[in-house]
């Protein structure tokens, strides 16, 4: 799948359905609450996404059964939505939410502390969300696309936390994943020049102890392998000559 560049119309459309995921995202996470059920967050999560007019895009996309990943700990992503998956007080619970509207996707994706969290876990989960902003930093036109990938990985470094190497950023518009593949880890090359009008997915995935992970039978459930907590930070985001737009974070 090739990079697109968004014209003018494109753009427009990608901020209403990243605007709509961001709203979503929101309402979502102020809801999740010790005793629901990981389905009972998928559930929500496809309510609130139908209510903005949305189509949930990661509903049967290669088989996913669910409408949102919820990932409990030491699942980093792609956790399978389940009626048995309780969530507990000091839990962390990344939500990783997408849509369609108009025929544009938005995917973004946010972990919340649930009750009363370890300081060391709330922190991994708090310095995954600052490495995504350590790495958009670069993200302008005329940078260059591991500039991005070094900017988060340099900042994770600092903590001797684990980047999650299989899984990475992509580029998104028509298509939930696009060109170009972006890492969070670090690139001894360049990668491509950024240009104005891409719209990429930027999306931290870090592990407290080691970098490595393991998948589930179910061929979904990616944890790490230690099996100490993960967390994830995902936005949508315009390229500018300028400051990136962060298309999916809506201010409350
Ligand atoms: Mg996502
Ligand atoms: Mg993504």
């Amino acid at each position: 799948m090739a990079v697109t560049i968004k014209n003018a119309s494109e753009i427009e459309g990608m901020r209403i359905s990243c605007r709509k995921l961001g709203l979503v995202l929101n309402q979502l996470t102020k809801e999740i609450k010790p005793g629901m059920s990981t389905l009972d967050v998928d559930i929500l999560g496809e309510k609130l996404i139908r209510e903005q007019g949305g189509i949930p895009n990661f509903l049967h996309y290669n088989g996913f059964p669910g409408s949102i990943c919820v990932s409990v700990n030491d699942v980093v992503v792609h956790g399978i939505p389940k009626k048995s998956t309780i969530i507990k007080d000091g839990d962390i619970v990344s939500v990783d939410c997408g849509l369609i509207y108009n025929g544009f996707h938005s995917d973004a994706a946010r972990t919340v502390c649930v009750g009363d969290v370890r300081p060391e876990v709330r922190k991994l989960v708090e310095e995954t969300k600052n490495s995504f902003f350590a790495g958009i930093k670069y993200a302008k036109a005329g940078n260059h696309l591991y500039d991005i990938s070094n900017g988060v990985a340099e900042y994770i470094d600092q903590f001797g936390y684990g980047i999650v190497r299989e899984l990475v950023g992509h580029g998104i518009g028509r298509n939930l994943h696009e060109d170009p593949a972006i890492p969070n880890y670090h690139m001894n090359k360049k990668g491509m020049k950024l240009v104005s009008g891409m719209t990429v997915c930027v999306e931290p995935m870090i592990n407290m102890g080691r970098a490595e992970v393991t998948f589930d039978d179910d061929g979904w459930t990616c944890r790490s392998e230690d099996r100490l907590p993960a967390a994830h930070y995902e936005n949508t985001i315009l390229i500018t000559d300028g400051e990136p737009e962060i298309l999916t974070l809506v201010e409350e």
